[in-house]
């Protein structure tokens, strides 16, 4: 039996992580459940699930579950950052799902870590933060670095096993690889006139084509900002460099990703957009257990289409592939500077073409900081979340 804690368990990663989990009730176990505050979620999954401990980082929102639940469950509430580094740290425990969203994710999630559990991880946020640090902890403390993101995930099982066992510090040119293929489908607003941009609401942008998906991550999908970040997750998972990593925009979502080898092989994982899929393998792997998802019925898929993303409709990718290149103290910037600027955009204070504005004023402020612990990486996010918060103030 798997331990699992499942960090961001109310969220859309947590629904489908906690689904897979019902349908393999003899191998895992829901041992932890971390939210928020959202008690009306919560509280259900407690019973269905039975978990061991429950943390909610909301004080109140602890008081209100803990009164609400049936005491003959025996389940334990806590709050407070300490029990949830102890929690995630537990002897018990196995494996930790890392689905909170946002720069949130990364203190509990880099304890982790550093405590050499197998880390199934969906929070890009964190890795883009910390990537060198969050490489080299996982190498020092033999934590398994399992990607869930759908794209990673999909690259992760083309790529060879010697390679899948040396995440952050592979070389993909030594094992015959040449490019590293990104897909996206491109979002909502692949066809809209890009004139039209600055009037989509938060609703349009949450209406993503072929992925059901928290609000944030929605907005990036949009924006294409949710590539950027990936573009800079593939960077540290696989070690790769500006040359070897694409972004193809493929709209129907059934190709998740790809690899193309030297010899002109390219190896695909191909499936219905459903991150159960993805959700499974890492729990599983290497071995293969059942998700749920329906097998892909290629008579039904119909085309695949590709083409090549414009960055005047997607700035923001193009911002992140630039701050990927300048270095860890940009990447940092940039994902503080969005979590303010698509907070701002879902509360209907800023336009939707502002998001990327925000983004490239925060940046343009970088001063030169050198990033060499988690203190500093956290330092400069609050920094910087300040100076997005004034840059929305003027824009209000
Ligand atoms: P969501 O908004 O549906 O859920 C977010 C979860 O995080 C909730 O459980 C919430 O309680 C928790 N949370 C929010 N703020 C928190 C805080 N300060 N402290 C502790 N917990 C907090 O988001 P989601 O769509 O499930 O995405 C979660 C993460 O997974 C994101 O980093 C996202 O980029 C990544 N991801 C999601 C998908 C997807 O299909 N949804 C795909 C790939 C990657
Ligand atoms: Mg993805």
């Amino acid at each position: 039996m798997q331990n699992m804690v499942i960090l961001g368990a109310t969220g859309s990663i947590g629904a489908s992580t906690l689904s897979v989990i019902s349908q393999n009730p003899d191998t895992y176990r829901a041992f932890g459940l971390v939210a928020h505050s959202n008690v009306d979620k919560m509280l259900p999954l407690c019973e269905a699930h039975r978990p061991q401990i429950v943390h909610m980082v909301d004080e109140a929102a602890a008081a209100t579950l803990r009164a609400a639940l049936d005491p003959t469950l025996g389940i334990e509430v806590t709050s407070g950052e300490q029990a949830l580094l102890e929690l995630v740290t537990r002897d018990d425990v196995d494996s930790v799902m890392a689905a909170i969203v946002g720069a949130a994710g990364l203190v509990p999630t880099l304890a982790a870590v550093h405590a050499g559990k197998r880390i199934l991880l969906a929070n890009k946020e964190a890795l883009v933060m910390s990537g060198q640090l969050f490489m080299d902890a996982a190498k020092a403390s033999g934590a398994q670095i399992l990607p869930v993101d759908s794209e990673h995930n999909a690259i992760f099982q083309c790529l060879p096993e010697s390679v899948q066992q040396n995440l952050g510090f592979c070389d993909l040119n030594g094992n015959g690889i040449r490019h590293i293929l990104l897909t996206g489908s491109g979002g909502p607003f692949l066809n809209t006139p890009i004139e039209q941009l600055k009037l989509m609401t938060p609703a349009q942008a949450c209406k993503h084509p072929n992925w059901s998906m928290g609000p944030k991550i929605s907005v990036d999908s949009a924006s294409m900002m949710n590539k950027g970040l990936e573009y800079i997750e593939a960077r540290w998972l696989f070690n790769a460099n500006k040359e070897q990593l694409k972004v193809v925009i493929h709209p129907q979502s059934v190709i998740h990703s790809m690899v193309q080898y030297r010899d002109g092989s390219v190896l695909a994982q191909l499936g219905n957009p459903d991150m159960r899929t993805p959700i499974a393998h890492c729990m599983a792997y290497p071995q293969r257990i059942e998700s749920g998802v329906e097998p892909l019925d290629f008579f039904t898929v119909g085309q695949l289409s590709f083409c090549e993303p414009d960055f005047s409709r997607y700035p923001c990718l193009e911002l992140a592939i630039e701050a990927c290149r300048q270095g860890q103290e940009a990447t940092t910037v940039l994902n503080a500077a969005n979590e303010m600027a698509v907070a701002a955009f879902l509360a209907g204070n800023i336009g939707f073409t502002d998001i990327a504005k925000v983004n490239a004023q925060c940046l343009q402020n970088l001063t030169c900081n050198s990033l060499t612990s988690l203190e500093d990486i956290l330092a400069l996010d609050a920094q910087t979340r300040q100076v997005a918060g004034e840059i929305l103030s003027r824009m209000n």
